[in-house]
């Protein structure tokens, strides 16, 4: 375990296999449609990777960058497009894939933004969900893991810009925390 870690929620192979699980379902929901998987960059990356290869379903895949404004820890529910789409979405079947649902105010957001664009059908799969969090209600399609209600990191997700690259999910020493 990395050494500024305190505890590791979840493992390589808890997540390998969850994902497998959902590329399962996915692809028994979708069947032979095309599914555009809408990764938010940057927590995302590591899962839809991950996910894209675990779906039998025809894939399509595009990102889109987001920031919350506030301390790195909190979100405010202010977001701001960093980087858009490439591709129109009009017609298309859309699942947004998240890493990890916190208040749920980031997707509430993005969910509005992309229905306006006519896609076909728009749904989530998210990595992780806080227990008990959501400050406003999201249907998530989805859901890979209820986390408790506790920052983590590791598998895309960061503290200050770190620990991405960590194969599992885990809970920081709260000496590293600097705010
Ligand atoms: P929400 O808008 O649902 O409160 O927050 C969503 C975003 O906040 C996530 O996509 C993620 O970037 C960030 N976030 C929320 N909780 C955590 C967490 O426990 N760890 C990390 N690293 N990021 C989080």
């Amino acid at each position: 375990m990395h050494p500024d870690l305190e505890t590791i929620v979840l493992t390589e192979a808890q997540i390998a296999e969850r994902i497998r699980e959902l590329g399962e379902q996915i692809s028994a929901d979708y069947g032979h449609e095309p599914v555009l998987l809408i990764a938010v960059l940057r927590g995302a990356a590591l899962f839809v990777a991950d996910l894209a290869r675990a779906i039998e379903s025809p894939v399509e895949i595009d990102f889109m960058a987001v920031s919350s404004y506030g301390s790195s820890t909190k979100s405010s529910g202010v977001v701001r497009i960093i980087k858009d789409l490439d591709e129109t979405i009009e017609g298309r079947h859309v699942l947004v894939v998240e890493d990890i649902l916190d208040t749920g105010l980031t997707l509430k957001y993005l969910l509005k933004n992309l229905a306006s664009r006519g896609p076909a059908s728009l749904e989530v799969v998210t990595l992780l969900s806080k227990e008990g969090k959501q400050r406003v209600p999201i249907s998530c399609r989805y859901i890979g893991f209820d986390v408790p209600d506790e920052f983590v990191v590791g598998y895309g997700l960061d503290y200050a810009e770190r620990y991405r690259n960590l194969p599992y999910i885990g809970i920081l020493k709260p000496e590293i925390y600097s705010d």
